[in-house]
């Protein structure tokens, strides 16, 4: 097996070694071309591929072709073809041109759009990112695609993300240039997303209606043991799990992924997989990819992989981190601090960059990693709290500092220093520092954005970013524009310098989870948007919409599209919560406690009536408490009924939104509350519903 891993690794997609071994050499460098430098595809290079790409499928037993594209609603879409084509004489041929690979037609109507597509005008069309290679699964070919509306408005989260690593592409490079580097024609984003989840059962999942929903469980009293131990990080796997990430593995080579680390997570049942980074555009399909056939491996050992960022009250709920950086098309890391002086200027200017774009857009980081499900997680001493800010570690801290103050640095044995007051440090790569409090950390290369979802996409995430460091590049530029070569470096140090004061406010090295950060976040002025309802109006806020339109990332209509969409899908997904937990208790809970309430009296009775003089305060005060409860369960259920009825009657979606947060969640936790204390009191045999000790711990 192992010695053919190399050889299964990337056998389901459409490889440059497949594209080099099966089309025209003239064909092939024109498609280079285009995957290199986004160059225009020529409508018989189209032709050409697709000819190859379709004997490569039918070679490996596929039958039909879709278009893959990621519609707003976080998941990816798809619509097979077949490639039979009838020969007129009762036979077929297996066909597929060009046309059909470049353009699909999908009716859009039926994806969330934000009403930026009226139903009468409900066409749009999905176009072939050849940048994505195509691969195949379960038989049929699948292209990667955009989904944009006639109008050419973007209706999914690829369009904005190429547009982004456009803009940010343009503007590394031109400040490249204007420092001295002749060379570099591209700078990539590269992306490394560490995935988060659980393993549950499938038998006992199937048993909860919350699970099966909404993919949390609503209520569940904790299990005498959670994460206290601290005994499952990194633990040994158990057999069942071990078989399934290797299945996980296999699969996911098979189509180019390189699944690299894999290890078990904090609370029990909880595990997280890495890859090998790349570039944006593959990593965000690869982790949509990965997310489904974890899924989809999970089924064949009879497990379910839960995605939902909270499924459990208690313990640590799932994350996904964000590794980014950037690397230029001579494949230097511009996050890397060089070992010259020069290369240290480079270093300087696009960490300074970072710092500002995540200071002027910590409202749109902080978007890009919100939802309904995510709100549980953030601001719970698990994950990094709401408030974006940086970590740099001590040592690159110092030498902001002394850029700023125009000291000299070099304390530290293995720093170097560069001499002449007005000239950049030199320093070395810090390796030492880890701070797992904090929301988007240097890394010694790269920058770690951690407060994303287990379950969202990692495209919105990357889509500011992106844009807000295109931003500050481009203000950057403007302030270097014109600089003497031979001044450069001193200018450079003064811009540096003015970012520094400006932007410092941003960077925080100590704990944030402590209750001081939250004070001291706010004497900084920085934000603290708590919940969803909280920070999505920041979306459409004047210097937001701004960046967006200058840089062509999203039209104004887009922006708003997107606002109303991400405010329906909260609403959307609290409401189920609320009425999964309705019908759970109503349904299955309240029966239970009635019954052992009438068990418990009745036998409490049968004893009375046997012993006449016995007292039984606590068959008594157990009934009392188990009435009690059914009495607190049913009225709650009312209140919670009529609030969701409240909701559901709201036009104004960021009203209905807010209100979801602030009474219909609170509802919710009441009765989660009731609900758990009452578990506690019904014997296990009584309980409609597998309960977290089961869930947790029965693999
Ligand atoms: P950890 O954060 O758990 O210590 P690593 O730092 O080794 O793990 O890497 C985490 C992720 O960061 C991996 O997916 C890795 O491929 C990715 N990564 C490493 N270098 C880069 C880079 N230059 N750009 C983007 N991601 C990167
Ligand atoms: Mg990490």
């Amino acid at each position: 097996m192992n010695r053919q891993i190399p050889e299964l690794y990337g056998s389901m997609i459409f490889s440059d070694k497949v594209m080099r071994k099966k089309l025209p050499k003239d064909m092939y460098r024109a498609l280079r071309k285009t995957i290199e430098n986004g160059t225009h595809l020529e409508l018989d290079v189209a032709n050409s591929v697709a000819v190859a790409m379709k004997e490569w499928a039918v070679e490996n037993g596929a039958t039909h072709y879709t278009h893959w594209f990621q519609p707003m609603t976080g998941f990816t879409a798809e619509k097979h073809d077949s490639f039979i084509s009838p020969s007129g004489d009762g036979e077929v041929i297996m066909d597929f041109s060009g046309k059909e690979l470049v353009k699909g037609e999908p009716d859009a109507s039926s994806f969330p759009s934000g009403g930026l597509r009226a139903t009468f005008e409900a066409r749009g069309y999905t176009a072939w990112d050849p940048t994505s290679p195509a691969f195949i699964k379960d038989g049929t070919l699948y292209i990667p695609t955009a989904f944009c509306s006639y109008s050419g408005e973007a209706l999914d989260k690829k369009t904005p993300l190429l547009r982004s690593m456009e803009a940010l592409s343009d503007e590394a490079v031109k400040m490249l240039r204007l420092l001295g580097n002749e060379t570099v024609t591209r700078v990539s984003t590269t992306i490394g997303p560490e995935q988060e989840y659980f393993l549950v059962d499938k038998d006992l999942y199937r048993q909860r209606k919350d699970l099966v929903f909404c993919g949390r469980t609503l209520f569940g009293a904790s299990a005498p043991k959670g994460q206290e131990m601290e005994d499952h990080y990194f633990g040994t796997l158990k057999p069942k799990v071990s078989e399934y990430m290797h299945d996980l593995d296999v699969e996911l080579w098979k189509l180019g992924i390189p699944a690299k680390t894999k290890h078990n997570e904090v609370a029990p049942a909880q595990h997280e997989l890495a890859p090998v980074f790349d570039t944006a555009n593959v990593a965000v399909d690869h982790n949509q990819l990965t997310m489904e056939i974890m899924k989809k491996v999970a089924e064949k050992h009879n497990l379910v992989c839960l995605l939902h960022e909270k499924p459990f009250e208690g313990i640590n709920g799932s994350g996904k981190h964000n590794n980014w950086s950037l690397i230029t098309s001579d494949g230097v890391n511009l996050l890397d601090p060089g070992r010259t002086p020069a290369q240290n200027i480079q270093f300087l200017v696009f960490l300074m960059a970072v710092i500002k774009a995540v200071d002027d857009y910590a409202d749109l980081m902080r978007i890009s990693a919100s939802g309904a499900g995510n709100d549980h997680r953030l601001g719970g001493n698990e994950a990094p709290p709401a408030i974006v800010s940086i970590f740099l570690g001590d040592e690159l801290t110092a030498v902001l500092k002394s850029i700023e103050n125009d000291t000299y640095f070099g304390k530290q044995e293995k720093v170097q220093l560069e001499t002449g007051a007005h000239v950049l440090p030199h320093f070395v790569q810090d390796s030492t520092d880890r701070n797992r409090t904090s929301p988007f950390a240097f890394t010694g290369n790269k920058f770690e954005f951690r407060m994303l979802g287990s379950s969202a996409s990692v495209a919105t995430p990357n889509i500011v970013l992106n844009t807000a460091v295109a931003e500050a590049l481009a203000q950057f530029y403007q302030e270097l524009e014109g600089t003497r070569p031979e001044d450069m470096e001193h200018a450079v140090h003064e811009l540096l310098k003015r970012a520094i004061r400006k932007h410092k406010k941003i960077i925080f090295n100590g704990n944030g989870y402590s209750e001081e950060w939250v004070k001291e976040a706010e004497s900084r002025g920085l934000y603290n948007l708590v919940s969803t309802p909280d920070c999505l109006p920041r979306f459409i806020v004047e210097k937001n919409v701004e960046l967006f339109t200058k840089h062509h990332i999203f039209t104004k209509d887009e922006i708003f599209s997107r606002y109303e969409i991400l405010l329906e899908n909260y609403v959307k997904t609290i409401l189920i919560e609320a009425k999964t937990l309705e019908e759970m208790l109503s349904k299955d809970f309240l029966p239970s406690v009635s019954a052992f309430a009438g068990q418990t009296a009745e036998n409490a009775a049968a004893k009375k009536a046997f012993l006449p003089a016995l007292s039984m305060p606590a068959e008594e005060a157990l009934v009392t408490k188990l009435t009690e409860t059914y009495t607190a369960l049913t009225d709650g259920i009312a209140e919670l009924a009529s609030l969701v009825t409240e909701a559901e009657s709201m036009d104004d979606m960021q009203k209905a939104a807010e209100f979801c947060q602030s009474q219909v969640l609170s509802k919710m936790e009441a009765l989660r509350l009731t609900a758990n204390a009452a578990e506690t009191l019904i014997p296990d045999s009584l309980l409609p519903y597998p309960t977290y000790d089961q869930l947790l711990f029965s693999l």
